[in-house]
């Protein structure tokens, strides 16, 4: 296959279904995405996968459902009310914006501009006549910081005290829920939190599909620990993330660890995992070590303690977190990427298909009357059996290479055909997306052989 683009995954994921643009018929809403029906099963696999992995498995971890919005003294806390922005600067010629940070890192890697205030970040960009990605020219305004959290108003009159906002992340829902679920859940350290759940950015340069969108999901853990056993948690959970990402059928060559030298305010240690996006290896999960500034800070702004009583020593102590967080909409994009191929066969012709894990793929069977005027009633009989054990879909319009090929690129593992033998002898024969081989099956072994091969 020639190199995959992103053009050709945006289109496969609308033709077929799995990702819209948000509210297409009104010429849409930039960087605002619909997940479709394939796309729906596709991202609730991602999510069960990660459940399982992060929470079912781990020892020791509780799922929780925080509220998006949140107490706006927790974004004080946290330090998004002063920190979260970038630095915007605008070419006063074609008048397009740019973070400037990205400018510098577009034009040298000998500097890096998180490091740099914002006066050094302008006066490198004229020094060195850092020339406008759109135009050429190099004639910008000065920077801007530009805070990245939605706001909303609560109640019926708009003033300061009404703000709130939409949370920028799940990661606090966790932090300021730690005792709730250690004393609930009678949770010794270590422990873990996990969740599921939406967060809002409002992203100055979004794009690249659903790589960086205002609007995400995010699957997020923070491991409660020791002081002292952080960094082999922290080592633990950089792994955990690969392996994970492995098992979902990722290939080892189009991911690697990226360890951050220049690290946020928070942060002891910091890895992203990168995958190999069409655009180029870029974050899809961040790992970081967090040690104990968010208790520290949610303690000094509550006002609320939140040390824990190791009850075997009776020590008391703010407990240091392990963070591993991946955005479901990249992991979701990473897989239909990895999945995607085009494939030339003996005779010549190509045929598009998803190698997705079954386990991910949004149907696990087609069923296929060969002849629909001979066959489509007892198709419709084992549709109807099948889809109480999994997700099946039916098609009995045209030709049965046709009918192949468009269970192929959308990933459908397997094909049952249905014509004279099974009504005759009650078999059908399977057809397996990846080997294209087919094999005969009793009709009552069929659920069997396919429950055996979609576990995660
Ligand atoms: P980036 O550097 O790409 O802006 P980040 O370092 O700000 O990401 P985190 O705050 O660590 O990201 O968020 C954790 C994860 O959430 C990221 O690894 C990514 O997968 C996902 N994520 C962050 N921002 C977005 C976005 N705007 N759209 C989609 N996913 C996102």
């Amino acid at each position: 296959m020639e190199k995959l683009t992103m053009e050709k995954i945006v289109n496969i994921s609308k033709q077929y279904g799995f990702i819209f643009q948000g509210s297409e018929i009104y010429d849409g809403l930039a960087n605002t995405w619909d997940y479709g029906p394939l796309g729906s099963r596709l991202k609730n696999a991602v999510k069960d996968a990660w459940r399982k992995r992060f929470i079912q498995e781990n020892d020791n971890s509780f799922e929780i459902d925080a509220a998006i919005l949140m107490n706006p003294r927790v974004w004080e806390a946290s330090g998004h009310i002063s920190n979260f922005s970038d630095p915007l600067i605008d070419c006063k010629e074609c008048k397009t914006r740019h973070r400037a940070d990205h400018l510098i890192e577009g034009f040298t890697s000998d500097v890096v501009p998180d490091k740099m205030t914002d006066e050094e970040m302008v006066k490198y960009i004229k020094d060195n006549n850092i020339p406008c990605p759109k135009c050429g020219k190099s004639n910008y305004t000065d920077i801007r910081e530009f805070n990245l959290m939605f706001e909303t108003n609560r109640g019926v009159i708009k003033d300061d005290k009404s703000v709130v906002y939409l949370r920028p992340e799940t990661a606090q829902g966790e932090f300021v829920n730690f005792l709730n679920v250690q004393r609930t859940m009678r949770a010794k350290i270590p422990f873990g939190i996990g969740q599921i759940g939406k967060a809002f950015r409002n992203e100055i340069t979004p794009g690249n599909f659903t790589f960086r969108t205002i609007e995400f999901e995010q699957m997020e853990h923070q491991l409660f620990c020791k002081e002292g056993t952080d960094s082999n948690f922290y080592a633990e959970y950089k792994e955990k993330a690969k392996n994970f990402l492995k098992d979902l059928g990722i290939k080892e060559e189009n991911i690697r660890f990226h360890d951050h030298d220049k690290l946020s305010h928070y942060a002891k240690e910091a890895c992203d995992i990168e995958y190999n996006f069409p655009f180029g290896f870029s974050e899809l999960w961040g790992t970081h070590n967090r040690t104990n500034y968010d208790l520290s800070k949610h303690m000094e702004y509550s006002g609320k303690s939140l040390e824990y009583l190791d009850p075997e020593t009776n020590e008391k102590y703010i407990p240091y977190v392990v963070e591993s967080s991946v955005g479901c909409d990249r992991l979701v994009l990473a897989t239909l990427c990895e999945a995607y191929d085009e494939e030339t066969l003996e005779d010549g012709t190509t045929r598009e298909v998803m190698h997705l894990l079954p386990y991910l793929a949004p149907y696990k069977v087609a069923i296929l009357p060969l002849i629909k005027k001979n066959h489509a009633d007892k198709a419709k009989e084992v549709y109807k059996e099948l889809s109480k054990n999994f997700m099946c879909t039916y098609d009995e319009s045209g030709n049965i290479g046709k009918r192949y090929r468009r269970e192929d690129v959308i990933g459908t593992p397997w094909c049952i055909t249905i014509d004279d033998e099974t009504i005759n002898n009650n078999t059908v024969t399977i057809r397996d997306r990846d080997t294209m081989k087919q094999i005969t099956l009793n009709l009552d072994e069929v659920k069997d052989y396919v429950l055996d091969k979609i576990n995660f």
